[in-house]
């Protein structure tokens, strides 16, 4: 074990995690040269395009340094915001991270985030600045910022370049020489243990688990259970990450590796969770949660066919994906889709592009929502609603609580005060300042998620030329000051309309709304009420007027009584309609109306 070093490579996105990777596989021969091609971990097509990371492959790479030969794991962790529990909880499977900024663009908020995360586990963190061959490089001015975020000396901050490999062979030595090696807990004790921190589903083998062990051997066949999700399994392969999978025939303390489960159900595995031997297990790895969805969307095909395919799909995208919740949506006016939930917006975009793309889909995605959580004071019970339409209307003896975020924002001084307007419309407090350098503050904002998802991070990109970055995570849940938003066409209520709305804005969404639908809504033929009704009254409404269909066109010439006869005869067929009041409203109303506008 003396020998293993685990570590990660933190950094905010496009800082150069990836390439830096590259260069440590290059230098190692964990790759050959010919073989290799730039961000060669990225494997999914996703990623690749978009140039992010998604999921890196963990990888195990040979280093020799004075006669010694080690075995480096590097591991990845889920690189974005969306996944930060699970981040921290794949941290777990590490004992140090190299932390990573762009010498032009410095400390970023994300940077900040990840860094937290890392101190709290005690990891060793070894700082880095990469990007010194770029002519904009102000490795002077970064330096400083690290110095005063770690509270380090200068000498310690190591200055590279991922693409032209300048000090990356320095930088392994100092990972081998600072990073600790791993320690077992119960070195004596005949059991075993492993901390699940990915995994990924193939048809044939069901799931694999990535794993780093903690404690003992794992062996084909060990029989073996999940401790979170009590699920049993026995070992049907193992082995370690070449990048490739590779074969191996035992896993021991300390290694990160993989365990072909067989498990072929959805759900099981889950970052985090915590592997032990059946006949002797031993503690579960504390602080484990299942990870809950925070924001909802309803997907439905555009074309009522695909209905079925997109069921297989999100089937199979959940067997490798633990996180993502759905169900058949109960409100039928839209044609049949699905309520979904997810870790965040990103997570949301990256699943719905992935159902796009990989299954040859065309969506209609609503706009996202949050849940809540309504307690009752009399029943003393917590319900948690995750669909506007059973909100409930009437909020007398019960109480509204909500997600809450912490976000992090660092911008040039110079753009703080449109920002601040912008904080005062999204409900966000002002939890702390700091200056950063000369030029550029960090801020730290408490705000309900669901303000921050009215675009809030598109408006603070825009306010401030795209010089601000953004990270959150969740915090608490707090009381919710907000009110449902129902919107009456013909006097009946639209359930797939309502939404639940901050109050202070109720007024303006019921007036935008009502608009809207007026102009997508066709004539009928009769007069259509459009209102929008909350806190028990109507508090908007419009209205459109009947289409006039031509009943005496057909008639030549002057017989006026047979042509009054026949108006007269749609009026009282209108009255009637308009007495029974049923408008059917088209699919593609709906579709327009409760479509993600933010594209
Ligand atoms: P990641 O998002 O942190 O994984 O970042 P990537 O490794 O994908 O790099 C983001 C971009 O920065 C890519 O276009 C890289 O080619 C570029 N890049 C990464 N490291 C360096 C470096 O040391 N110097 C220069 N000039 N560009 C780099
Ligand atoms: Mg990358």
């Amino acid at each position: 074990m003396n020998l293993i070093r685990n570590f990660s490579i933190i950094a905010h996105i496009d800082h150069g995690k990836s390439t830096l990777a590259d260069r440590m596989l290059e230098i190692t021969g964990a790759i050959e040269k010919r073989k290799m091609k730039a961000q060669v971990l990225d494997s999914m097509e996703l990623e690749r395009e978009r140039g992010i990371t998604i999921k890196m492959q963990p990888v195990k790479m040979k280093y020799t340094l004075k006669g010694n030969s080690y075995l480096l794991n590097l591991i990845d962790t889920p690189g974005h915001i969306d996944f930060s529990y699970e981040v921290s909880r794949a941290l777990k499977a590490v004992e140090g991270v190299i932390l990573l900024v762009d010498a032009t663009a410095g400390v970023q908020a994300q940077t900040l985030s990840v860094l937290d995360m890392a101190r709290e586990l005690n990891l060793t963190i070894i700082p880095v600045i990469n990007k010194i061959d770029l002519p904009m490089a102000r490795p002077d001015e970064v330096r400083e910022e690290i110095k005063k975020l770690l509270n380090c000396p200068i000498e310690d901050i190591l200055l590279i370049s991922g693409k032209t490999g300048v000090g990356v062979a320095e930088l392994l030595e100092v990972v081998v020489s600072k990073i600790p090696p791993p320690v077992s807990t119960y070195a004596d004790s005949e059991s075993k243990r492993a901390l699940v921190f990915d995994f990924e589903y193939s048809t044939h083998k069901g799931i694999a688990v990535f794993v780093r062990v903690l404690d003992g051997t794992f062996k084909k066949g060990d029989s073996l259970f999940f401790v979170g999700s009590r699920e049993k399994f026995s070992v049907v392969d193992l082995g370690v990450f070449m990048p490739e999978m590779r074969p191996i025939a035992s896993l021991s303390a300390g290694e990160i590796g993989f365990l072909v489960t067989g498990i072929k159900k959805p759900g099981e595995a889950k970052v985090g969770d915590t592997i032990t031997i059946e006949s002797k297990p031993l503690p579960e790895i504390a602080g484990y949660k299942t990870p809950l969805p925070v924001v909802w969307a309803s997907i439905y095909p555009s074309s009522q066919d695909d209905f079925s395919v997109l069921q297989q799909a999100l089937g199979r995208l959940r067997l490798a994906d633990a996180a993502i919740f759905f169900e058949m949506e109960n409100e039928s006016t839209l044609g049949r889709g699905f309520r979904c939930g997810f870790l965040g917006m990103l997570h949301l975009e990256i699943i719905t592009e992935r159902l796009k793309r990989e299954f040859g889909l065309s969506l209609v995605i609503a706009t996202p929502t949050i849940s809540y959580d309504i307690f009752d004071s009399k029943t003393e019970k917590t319900n948690s609603i995750y669909a506007p339409h059973l909100f409930p209307e009437d909020l007398k003896g019960k109480k509204v609580l909500e997600q809450w975020v912490e976000v992090k924002i660092i911008l040039p001084v110079s753009y703080l005060s449109p920002v601040m307007q912008l904080l005062h419309e999204h409900e966000a407090e002002i939890i702390d300042t700091e200056n950063f350098s000369d030029s550029r503050t960090s801020l730290i904002l408490a705000m309900p998620l669901r303000e921050l998802m009215r675009n809030f991070f598109d408006e603070i990109k825009s306010v401030t030329s795209g010089f601000a970055s953004l990270s959150y995570n969740l915090i608490d849940k707090r009381e919710a000051d907000v009110v449902r938003l129902d919107i009456l066409v013909a006097e009946e209520v639209v359930p797939a309309f309502t939404k639940i709305v901050s109050r202070r804005r109720v007024e303006r969404e019921a007036e935008d709304f009502v608009d809207r639908l007026k102009n997508v809504l066709p004539k009928q033929m009769i007069i259509v009420k459009i209102q929008a009704k909350a806190l028990g009254r109507i508090i908007a409404s419009r209205s459109i007027s009947a289409l006039r269909k031509d009943v005496t066109g057909y008639l030549y010439g002057g017989d006026i009584t047979r042509k009054m006869k026949l108006l007269e005869k749609q009026k009282k067929g209108k009255k009637k309609m308009q007495q029974k009041g049923r408008v059917n409203i088209p699919q593609e109303v709906f579709l327009k109306m409760i479509r993600n506008e933010k594209k």
